[in-house]
């Protein structure tokens, strides 16, 4: 049995006490340790549950391979077409790349991670594979949920539906989908095949939803519909979700209702480039909301550094949130909101959760949020997997 007793630790930046991890869960306060007990004296840093990743792309991330040059063209479809074929060129191995991305996630305190992993023609389920072996190599040091995402779209890329039954067969989790209007330009046969490869499956489904104002609501409503119908209330989400910025407040307040009625959740990236979800507005409604990087360092954009605590701060400049109760929500959404679209088990600091966790540095949430020091640890299932911001498994 393995045991850790972190000393001096303020859980939530409440006062500060020891917490005791019994056999990978935390333990109820008083309960016997043994022997031989590990003791980590935290200095007082907030504990918090671990960061969640609910939104990224592991098996293209750049990271470790030199400098690419940039000189893609400005729509959605131009960096779709490019990405497929310089992907070999760039000598972009899922599996590596994914380790590589996943590591740097855990040294920042995460501890789930969500990834869309492109399945295509061209490139099959080699991304699929990928991930699929970094996910077994990382065990225990990080969990990862694969997406099979049609990057390319399905309809306009006969075989592509086929490609994703098969992934979905070799362990992909999540159903995924893009743009039904913009990229596939048959929304009702491009949903046909997302929710049907999600009842074959029995499972849920995350859909990229790029598509602004109108067109992006038009497409949403589809989305809705095919949920109540089939009962998969609660198994939905729609990334990005870029219609709930449009400007017209109203028709988003509908939509944002009808998620809300068909508990169909939203993951957001919160950029800075488009208008996007407004955060508030889905709490109020009750729509669960996650967040998360999207790529990171590759070849549709330069940025990203796989940190949370910087999501949540995109999250709140990028919604004007300044109060502390709103920097709260802003972690809320980074953790606990990503956590419950994943439907991870015994997530959270009570006894009994399991004891997959992260030291912060700061007076309070807002503070580390704002200041985002490196993370001095980093526990997953009761084991130090980071300290000091580093991840102690080397990266490939
Ligand atoms: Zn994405």
């Amino acid at each position: 049995m393995t045991s850790l007793l972190l000393r001096n630790t303020r859980p939530m930046g409440a006062a500060a006490t020891d917490i005791a991890i019994l056999d990978g869960r935390f333990a109820a306060p008083g309960a016997p340790l043994p022997e031989g007990t590990q003791v980590i004296d935290c200095a007082g840093a907030i504990l918090a549950p671990g960061l969640v990743e609910a939104h990224t792309h592991l098996d293209k991330s750049l990271l470790g391979l030199p400098w690419y040059r940039n000189e893609v063209g400005p729509r959605l479809i131009d960096k779709i077409e490019n990405e497929r074929a310089v992907k070999v060129s760039l000598g972009l191995h899922p599996q590596v790349q994914s380790e590589r991305q996943a590591l740097l996630s855990v040294s920042r305190g995460t501890t789930h991670i969500r990834s869309h992993v492109d399945v295509d023609t061209e490139h099959g389920l080699a991304g699929i594979e990928g991930v699929a072996e970094t996910r077994a190599r990382l065990a225990g040091i990080v969990d990862i949920e694969i997406v099979a995402f049609p990057q390319s779209g399905m309809m306009i890329r006969p075989g592509t539906a086929e490609l994703m039954d098969a992934a979905l067969s070799a362990g992909a989790d999540v159903v995924g989908g893009l743009d039904p209007c913009g990229i596939d330009r048959d929304p009702k046969a491009h949903l046909d095949v997302v929710f049907a490869l999600a009842q074959k499956h029995g499972k849920p489904v995350d859909i990229h939803l790029h598509e602004r104002d109108a067109l992006g609501a038009f497409s949403m409503e589809l989305i809705l519909e095919r949920t109540k119908a089939l009962g998969m209330e609660g198994l939905v989400t729609v990334s990005h979700a870029f219609c709930l910025g449009m400007a017209d407040r109203a028709a988003a307040a509908a939509l944002t209702e009808a998620l809300a009625e068909a508990r169909v959740h939203i993951i957001t990236t919160a950029p800075a480039s488009t208008a996007v979800p407004a955060v508030k507005e889905l709490a109020a409604a009750g729509v669960l909301t996650g967040a998360g990087s999207d790529g990171i360092r590759d070849t549709w954009g330069p940025y990203g550094n796989a940190d949370m605590l910087e999501r949540a701060m995109l999250v709140g400049l990028r919604n004007n949130l300044r109060r502390d109760d709103e920097l709260a929500l802003a972690f809320d959404i980074c953790t606990r909101g990503g956590a419950a679209i994943m439907a991870l088990p015994g997530y959270g600091l009570a006894p009994g959760d399991r004891a997959d966790a992260v030291l912060l540095s700061g007076e309070t949430l807002a503070e580390a949020i704002v200041t985002r020091a490196p993370r001095p640890l980093v526990v997953k299932g009761g084991r130090v997997v980071a300290r000091a911001g580093a991840a102690l498994r080397p990266a490939p």
